[in-house]
């Protein structure tokens, strides 16, 4: 599904639950703030200002693997994963910047 939301903060329930605040935004303000264009199949994020895109992969599950090759392989099955011996992961990563070097000085 391809969004844009953009977080307002979060709240902690008495059961200690975190609740996000995230409320629909849309992509014109998604690249104001990242000052270039975002590509319209992706979906992103809004947080503290700044830009975040929806990154998502699939590797193989943690509970019942036992091989080297964990992005290509699969486990054997386990509960934790519905015996498909792969799992799918997901976060939220900074725009990449594309304009070239960056010196961390
Ligand atoms: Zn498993």
């Amino acid at each position: 599904m391809r969004t844009v939301i953009e977080r307002h903060g979060h709240s902690i329930d008495d059961q200690g639950f975190i609740h996000y605040d995230d409320q629909a935004s849309t992509y014109e303000r998604a690249e104001e703030l990242a000052g270039r264009r975002l590509d319209r199949r992706r979906s992103y994020a809004i947080m503290d200002g700044e830009v975040l895109e929806s990154t998502r992969w699939s590797q193989a599950c943690s509970g019942c693997y036992d091989g080297h090759d964990i992005a290509h392989d699969a486990g054997h099955g386990c509960s934790e994963c519905g015996y498909t011996g792969r799992r799918r992961n997901g976060a939220w990563v900074p725009l990449l910047n594309k304009e070239g070097s960056e010196s961390n000085g």
